[in-house]
């Protein structure tokens, strides 16, 4: 149905054309980009339909740079030349960071920090627009065009240099920011909750590695973020790693090498993870000097051994109400953002902290990327979200050609689809056995303005006078924009039928175009039409006469003749040559000259009917 969606004209040079705008979730372990498509949010998965892109770049010795799932897997072996939570490090300088907590090489940059790769050295801009630049080309990939723009999110408590320095990452990798957007906000605006008109909701986004906590407040459409909180060491890993220290005293163990440690926090993050789920999860493995390790845990025990760190997620919510200055029953809404939060203990302690049930119908992972997908979508100028719904309707008006080469609409441009409308019509010369209906398509009044899609003839008209048939001619567009046109006389029933596809050839230019003459030829249209209504009644008018002279002729004496012949003549020089004012003039005259011979007709007609009847008959 693309060709069928269209917008207002006048707001763009191609208004009917859809930009290519994406949402970009610039994580700190995982990123991820989504567009609007038919209306609807979805994140743009890679070739394998993995959506999460990890935000791990590798500098490669032959100058190659690997970026997301290769880059994580050779993190192990390759530390220092693969930088991962860049975004830890963006916008900072050297003093801002713990440098001796990092597993990197810093570079030698004065106050920008910069980290030393067999590339050179790196700033986190860099590595960022490594991990955009992958991001980008999926989503060309994908959507099969260059992007117009996109809106990327970063954390609310990002400051200007933070902020900036994202941007400049975007640059970087060739991509037009249409606009920076707070993650909480991101949430929100995913959820639709742009749509109401006021309120304060609360975002509580747990992942991987952070937790943050954010309240914002909607007034008229706009959210501001008024408080925000957490603790950046504070995440799913922890809950990975304390049912791992659980796993080794439940089996007796302690000091693991590298690689069965390695080994037993992946299995306890995918018995986490099945927790979610499942009532208990198994652990089974043998460790690198061939002992077998096995347990099983209850969810409700794993709820107990982490009860503590759900616990430390409530106080910088406290704190960030305070701060706010909103109490608990001021919250309209929660959201849960980051996979951590699938975890039903956090999902039960926020439901029993604010005192009502969060909202989680979306992909915790995704809501941020989704968003932000939405945001995109309305900033490069594709539909507003309240327009979405509308998408499907007639570009442009569909009718049919009448006497004297005019077209009537049937169905008016823009009605949504499906659609079907009737009207009737009527023939112009007596005994018209045939009719022959033209199908035309545009805005404009003459039918040699408009774009022709069909035509196809009724036959089997019964003879009557002009005027007196009655015929029903029905459009019908159905929901993938077939136009089917029905005649049907209403006497005999006879009827002719054609299918025609409207959107067939045209393309958004053409749509674009017809819609601007249109509107440019608005006034000189309107006189065209007007004077093709006076020259069908002027021809009408002088076929009638020519035809009572015929018979009739008779009644008129020279002077009478002579007059309406030159009244005649005056309308049928009219006719070839004048305007729709002067057209009418000389039908007025023509009227005004034939009257008495009317009059005269009209008794002579009553005396034929008359003539050798008697009263009686009369009556009956
Ligand atoms: P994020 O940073 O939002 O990608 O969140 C990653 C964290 O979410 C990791 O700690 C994952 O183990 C955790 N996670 C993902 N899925 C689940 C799940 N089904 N149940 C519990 N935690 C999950």
């Amino acid at each position: 149905m693309a060709l069928l969606q269209i917008a207002e004209p006048g707001l763009s040079a191609a208004p009917h054309q859809h930009r290519l705008a994406v949402g970009i979730d610039l994580g700190t372990t995982n990123s991820l980009v989504a567009t609007v498509r038919s209306g609807s949010a979805v994140c743009l998965p890679d070739a394998q339909g993995r959506n999460g892109l990890p935000s791990v770049v590798r500098y490669l010795s032959d100058g190659a740079v690997d970026v997301g799932h290769d880059a994580l897997k050779a993190q192990k072996i390759d530390p220092l030349n693969t930088i991962s939570s860049a975004k830890r490090l963006i916008g900072r300088s050297l003093d801002d960071i713990a440098r001796d907590q990092l597993p990197y090489r810093f570079g030698h940059g004065d106050a920008v920090v910069t980290l030393a790769t067999r590339q050179g050295d790196k700033t986190p801009i860099e590595v960022s627009a490594e991990i955009l630049r992958a991001l980008r080309q999926r989503a060309e990939d994908s959507l099969g065009g260059e992007l117009t723009g996109a809106v990327i999110t970063v954390p609310a408590y990002f400051d200007d240099a933070q902020r900036q320095a994202t941007k400049d990452a975007a640059r970087l990798a060739g991509i037009n920011v249409l606009r920076l957007l707070n993650e909480p906000t991101a949430a929100a605006i995913a959820y639709g909750l742009d749509n109401r008109a006021e309120g304060t909701f609360a975002v509580y986004d747990l992942g991987g590695g952070t937790f943050d906590v954010s309240i914002l407040q909607l007034s008229q459409g706009l959210f501001e973020v008024k408080a925000t909180g957490g603790n950046s060491a504070l995440g799913g890993d922890d809950f990975d790693h304390r049912l791992f220290c659980h796993l080794l005293s439940q089996c007796g163990l302690s000091q693991l090498n590298e690689q069965d440690h390695q080994l037993l926090l992946g299995l306890a993050r995918a018995a986490k993870e099945s927790l979610t789920t499942d009532e208990s999860a198994t652990i089974q493995a043998t460790l690198s000097d061939g002992r077998d390790v096995s347990a099983t845990i209850r969810r409700e025990e794993f709820h107990n051994l982490t009860q503590h760190l759900v616990a430390k997620t409530l106080e910088p919510i406290k704190q960030a109400l305070k701060d706010a200055g909103v109490g608990k029953a001021g919250i309209q809404g929660v959201i849960l953002v980051g996979g951590a939060t699938r975890m039903p203990h956090i999902r039960q302690a926020v439901t029993t902290f604010f005192g009502q049930t969060p909202l989680t119908n979306l992909n915790p992972d995704e809501v941020v990327a989704l968003g932000a997908a939405m945001q995109a979508n309305v900033l490069a100028g594709n539909k507003s979200a309240d327009e979405w719904l509308l998408l499907d309707v007639t570009p442009l008006s569909l009718g049919l050609e009448t006497y004297g080469g005019l077209a009537e609409k049937v169905i008016p441009r823009n009605s949504t689809l499906p659609t079907a409308r009737a009207q009737e019509f009527t023939t112009f010369k007596d005994g018209q056995t045939a009719m022959t209906i033209h199908v035309v398509q545009g805005e404009r009044e003459l039918v040699a303005d408009c774009r022709s899609l069909a035509k196809f003839t009724l036959r089997g008209i019964p003879p009557m006078v002009a005027g007196a048939a009655r015929i029903r001619v029905t459009f019908q567009v159905d929901a993938d924009g077939l136009l089917s046109v029905s005649a049907r006389e209403q006497t005999t029933g006879v009827q002719a039928q054609i299918e025609v596809k409207p959107s067939y050839g045209l393309d958004d230019d053409t749509i674009t175009r017809m819609l601007k003459d249109s509107m440019q030829h608005a006034q000189d249209d309107a006189q065209a039409r007007a004077r093709a209504e006076a020259a069908i009644e002027a021809q009408g008018l002088l076929e009638a006469v020519q035809a009572a002279l015929a018979l009739d002729g008779d009644l008129l004496d020279e002077a009478e003749r002579q007059n309406i012949d030159q009244a005649l003549a005056d309308t049928a020089q009219q006719l070839a040559h004048g305007d729709a004012d002067t057209i009418r003039q000389a039908v007025q005259a023509l009227g005004q000259a034939t009257d008495t011979f009317a009059a005269r007709r009209m008794n002579r007609n009553i005396q034929r009917v008359l003539q050798g009847k008697n009263i009686e008959e009369l009556e009956s």
